[in-house]
């Protein structure tokens, strides 16, 4: 792990203690919970879903590219072994090294796929890029930005002061905190915005093979997931592959759909959509997330934060250089000894 220095050290207590002296807290900004009309996102339909895992392997090569979500200068690909490790890296929580991850959930003995009783499903876990993001919201720096184009929910390093407001606000969890590095920074989808430019996409789309996981335009993925919702269980159906508009597709069986589009409601409302055939409180998802915008929600409590951390701050400031000191004032008398 590498050490934080004494410059950094004071960077990051200087920028925030700044922040806090001057009287600013994070503005509520002002992120209307509507959908901008050209808004993309993701369906993922958990029926489709083979549990392959190659969404979370070309998640990790494409946005360790530059612009990626992953990005590091001088850094590969964020596997979470060493390259010289004899095993394959198989992450099973979203961390600063993995920011898209696949899991699977067992009932009961675990026979019928999709299905509650004795089955099991997968579920694909990363960024919801939310309507009315309580990360935009709580950021007293702008470093979380809602594109007001596309809707995708980006990161600032430039502009980040470390404080993690957005990780205590985010009712899903998601951002992730580089507590291994000395200039940390958060980690989540950005849904692949920088592909955008060069006419692509989201990766972990392209490269799903049976197409569980398609990008597009909200509206058009919404009433993709309604139609799937109306099919009869058993009848074939032509499912579009990599995006809702391509002309590739795979006919088979429709499964029997859970009746309920996960983020079109969910915390006022998502970008990244759900479809399963289990409750989503069995695939990870917290049961108590309500479909109010959390913006709100979580300002009220978040505005009570910035006490503490004046404190915690003063307390960690006085330890840093106490010990310090101590450290000084030992080399001085081992220095007059020798
Ligand atoms: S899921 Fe969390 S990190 Fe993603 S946009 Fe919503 S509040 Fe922000
Ligand atoms: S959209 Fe891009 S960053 Fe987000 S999970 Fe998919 S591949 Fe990863
Ligand atoms: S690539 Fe597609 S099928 Fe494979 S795990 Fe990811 S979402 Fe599921």
């Amino acid at each position: 792990m590498s050490k934080v220095s004494r410059r950094d050290f004071l960077k990051m207590t200087a920028g925030t203690t700044a922040l806090l002296a001057s009287g600013l807290t994070p503005a509520k900004a002002e992120a209307a919970a509507v959908l901008p009309p050209e808004a993309v996102g993701i369906l993922y339909d958990a029926t489709l879903c083979i549990g392959c895992k190659a969404c979370m392997v070309k998640c990790k090569e494409y946005n360790s590219q530059p612009g990626g979500a992953l990005y590091q200068e001088g850094r590969g690909i964020p596997y979470e072994l060493p390259a010289t490790a004899p095993i394959w890296d198989a992450p099973t929580t979203l961390s600063d090294k993995t920011v898209n991850l696949i899991t699977a959930h067992r009932q009961g003995s675990g026979l019928n796929k999709d299905q509650a009783e004795e089955g099991f499903s997968f579920a694909k876990h990363h960024c919801m890029h939310c309507l009315d993001p309580a990360c935009v919201s709580v950021c007293p720096v702008a470093a979380f930005i809602k594109d007001p184009k596309t809707g995708v929910v980006s990161y600032r390093k430039d502009r980040c002061i470390g404080c993690r407001y957005c990780q205590v606000a985010c009712p899903f969890s998601i951002p992730k905190f580089e507590w291994s590095s000395a200039s940390p920074q958060l980690r989540k989808c950005q849904l692949c915005h920088h592909r955008y430019p060069e006419g692509g996409y989201a990766a972990c789309c392209e490269f799903c093979p049976t197409g569980a996981s398609i990008f597009g335009r909200v509206t058009d993925l919404r009433q993709e997931a309604k139609r799937r919702l109306a099919l009869e269980p058993g009848s074939e159906y032509a499912f579009p592959i990599q995006r809702v508009d391509s002309e590739r597709t795979l006919t088979r069986p429709v499964s029997r759909y859970l009746d309920h589009l996960y983020g079109l409601n969910e915390a006022g409302g998502t970008q990244y959509m759900l479809l399963a055939g289990v409750p989503f409180d069995l695939l990870g998802f917290n049961p108590r997330i309500t479909d109010e915008s959390y913006s709100v929600l979580t300002w009220q409590y978040i505005a009570k934060v910035p006490a503490l951390i004046a404190v915690l701050l003063a307390a960690g400031t006085a330890s840093y250089h106490f010990t310090h000191r101590r450290q000084h004032d030992s080399g001085r008398d081992d220095q007059a000894k020798g």
